[in-house]
């Protein structure tokens, strides 16, 4: 009985995700998870841009390098304007992807399309002409949009990617354990997580090596990119 609910459901939501996929209004967009049978997660890390302190955390992407974990970022113009090395040496890691996320970290229903395309678009031209980087990958500040930033997204061929599980990891007042619980509990099959790598993350490193050993060693979810999980992923066998 068990195998049948879940086998039903786990049908009824890939159908849904195909829908979705493949629709091209507005909302349908909007990219929180990839698919349900899929057997892999994307870790995902903001650059926001930042006021003080390094902007960068040093230790958490040596660990992602040291330990070969897929993880995908998103570059804000203000943060790129401030760290060209930083984004060299994420672009120079193949198993890394980065998208963008923004300019100067806008709240961007707050403006009209004009203005939110050219605060869309700002970082991908600086990847494009200053890097030779054809990014694919947008995120909203705050995950904040409207039917105007879906439309500018979709004008500049970017994908618009959100997540289906929080980190927490701005939260200070968040200890490891409990940033490990409610994500061991939200994380699924398809899971896209957000978390910081600007060094205004609490624990962030922590949670991502605990949250490793727990997901890929425990339940089989491969880390990919954000790319590699909604166009790549290795599909869960059927039964
Ligand atoms: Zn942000």
């Amino acid at each position: 009985m068990q195998g049948k609910i879940s086998r039903t459901m786990l049908t009824a939501g890939l159908i849904l995700w195909s829908v979705v996929a493949a629709s091209g209004d507005g909302a349908a967009q909007v990219v929180r998870a990839g698919p349900p049978t899929c057997k892999a997660i994307a870790l995902t890390f903001d650059m926001c841009p930042v006021r003080e302190g390094s902007g960068y955390d040093a230790p958490l992407i040596a660990a992602l390098i040291e330990q070969r974990i897929p993880a995908t970022f998103f570059l804000s113009g203000r943060w790129m304007a401030t760290h060209d090395a930083e984004v060299r040496a994420l672009l120079a890691v193949p198993f890394f992807e980065v998208g963008t996320h923004g300019q100067v970290h806008a709240h961007l229903p707050m403006l009209d399309e004009a203005k939110q395309r050219a605060e869309i678009s700002g970082p991908v031209e600086v990847l494009r002409t200053r890097y030779g980087y054809a990014t694919a990958l947008f995120r909203p500040p705050y995950g904040e949009f409207n039917d105007a930033t879906v439309d500018a997204v979709r004008a500049l061929e970017l994908r618009f990617i959100l997540w289906n599980a929080l980190s927490g990891d701005p939260d200070p007042r968040l200890s490891t354990e409990q940033m490990l619980a409610h994500l061991t509990s939200t994380v699924r099959n398809g899971s896209v997580i957000v978390f910081h790598a600007n060094g205004k993350g609490h624990h962030t490193r922590e949670v991502v090596e605990d949250l490793y050993r727990e997901l890929v060693v425990k339940r089989d979810l491969k880390p990919v990119t954000v790319t590699e999980l909604l166009d790549g992923c290795e599909q869960e066998p059927r039964r």
